[in-house]
């Protein structure tokens, strides 16, 4: 680590002490501006990184809630209002056990980087809570969102901060909150973006993050002469993101042949087809079941536990030209980093937030494979989020093949400013850097233009 990187690091360190994650993704951006701050000393003068790193605000809030027994039960809620140089805050709300502050600023962080490279405007947040979904009846669901908007709705707003999903965030909790932000509000407006259809969604939003990510990974596999033709995808995870991968890696021809959750993984080497898609559709998102159940009906797959304490997790293993690791942040360390590029991957486009942990990230950098991290190959979903905040703008609804077309556009834009900052600033290939500096630069000559606020 430079001595520059090294010094900043402890400052964000000291400031920000436990939030490991937060650390992580400051570092990786830190190491890949310092060439952008040799070049421009008006970014050093303005103290552009410090202001970046430090939120606009953070608003922590209690959420109680009754569950079916008629106990209270107490959550803890969050919004970091991360950066709204170009736009609103816009990013997802996450409900899940492991959420906390860290957590919750990594991902606003990133989420700056990867608004200001969709082109679109939107400035960077990021949200949720403890909660956890898994288990919890309709009802239960419903509760918690209703008190988890009777605070976050005086925050939020459709020209201020607009979130959307994120994990354990699909539809049906966006439904609950909207009600009753619109119940608090008396407002219809696009305060939320992952609504339904046919009260202000837009087609191709659940779809944006996985086809997305996969657009990305095809714009690369171009570089190399090459396409999804016939490949082995290697995917983990099996909720939004994970699904609708699977589904555009079909569509362009390619093998879809793992699926994962927090229990464990499935292989199945027949390869998952339209059919098997739409029972794990249903399975997760109607029956909210395991991954594991799978193997009950296509008994040719495999299910293998996995444990989160060992030191690899053998779905890395398995052999596949492509990955694309769609459950959660640092799903790949740098043994299953090294077992994917030893069992013939070449390809990894990240769908979900800062999957890989930076040794792992180094490996896939060392050994020139194609890498797309999340900030730059997940945009689609935020992508389409901005979309339909247009749409909700107009109040008008464009068709799914005219979203789809945009998306894809601006996949094919962002690989391509990626690939040519990369080369611009002496790194040919790297995408990571490519991303950071290109998202950097766009949010960072806003701040300039907008003085000391
Ligand atoms: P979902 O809740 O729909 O699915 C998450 C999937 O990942 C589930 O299969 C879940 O398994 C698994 N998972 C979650 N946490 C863990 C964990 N700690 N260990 C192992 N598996 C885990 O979420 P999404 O598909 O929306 O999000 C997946 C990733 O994509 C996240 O990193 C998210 O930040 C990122 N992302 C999502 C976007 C979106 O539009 N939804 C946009 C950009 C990025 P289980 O059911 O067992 O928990």
């Amino acid at each position: 680590m430079s001595s520059a990187v090294d010094a900043f690091m402890q400052e964000v360190i000291a400031k920000n002490p436990e939030q490991k994650e937060f650390h992580q993704a400051v570092q990786e951006v830190v190491e890949s501006l310092m060439p952008v701050l040799e070049r421009h000393p008006e970014y050093r003068k303005a103290k552009m990184l410090e202001r970046m790193v430090e939120p606009e605000r953070v608003i922590m809030f209690r959420v109680p809630w009754r569950d079916d027994q008629g106990n209270i039960q107490v959550n803890r809620g969050m919004r970091v209002e991360y950066n709204s140089a170009i736009g609103p805050y816009k990013g997802g709300l996450r409900f899940h056990p492991s959420v906390n502050l860290g957590i919750i600023k990594f991902l606003g962080f990133e989420q700056v980087f990867k608004n200001s490279l969709t082109t679109l405007p939107m400035g960077g947040g990021k949200g949720g809570s403890d909660f956890d979904p898994k288990g919890k009846s309709d009802n239960e669901v419903m509760s918690f969102c209703q008190s988890f908007m009777s605070e976050l709705f005086r925050h939020i707003g459709q020209n201020c901060d607009v979130p959307a999903g994120d994990i354990g965030v699909g539809g049906r909790e966006i439904g609950f909150m909207f009600g009753q932000y619109k119940k608090l509000t008396r407002q219809f407006e696009g305060v939320l973006t992952g609504k339904g259809l046919n009260w202000g969604g837009s087609l191709i939003r659940p779809e944006a993050t996985g086809y997305g990510a996969v657009y990305f990974a095809e714009e690369m596999l171009k570089t190399r002469g090459e396409s999804f033709a016939g490949k082995r995808a290697i995917i983990s995870g099996s909720g939004n993101v994970a699904q609708f991968a699977a589904e555009k890696v079909l569509q362009l021809g390619g093998r879809p042949v793992t699926f994962s959750d927090s229990s464990g993984f499935i292989v199945d080497d027949d390869g998952v087809n339209e059919e098997k898609l739409s029972f794990v559709m249903n399975l997760k998102n109607v029956k909210r079941g395991r991954i594991k159940e799978y193997v009950t009906k296509y008994p040719n797959a495999k299910y293998q536990e996995t444990d989160p304490k060992a030191d690899h997790n053998p779905l890395w293993s398995v052999p596949g030209e492509v990955a694309l690791p769609s459950a959660t942040q640092n799903e790949i360390n740098v043994n299953d980093a090294n077992n994917l590029v030893k069992n013939g991957c070449y390809c990894v486009s990240e769908g979900a937030n800062m999957p890989t942990t930076p040794d792992g990230v180094n490996v896939f950098l060392e050994s020139k494979i194609l890498y797309g991290p999340g900030k730059a190959a997940n945009a689609g979903g935020v992508a389409v989020s901005g979309l339909e905040m247009s749409q909700n703008s107009m109040r008008i609804g464009w068709t799914r093949e005219e979203v789809d077309r945009k998306l894809h556009d601006i996949m094919i834009n962002i690989h391509e400013n990626c690939r040519k900052t990369a080369e611009e600033y002496g790194t040919p290939g790297n995408y990571v850097n490519g991303a950071n500096i290109a998202g950097f630069l766009k949010v960072a000559d806003a701040m300039l233009d907008q003085g000391c606020v």
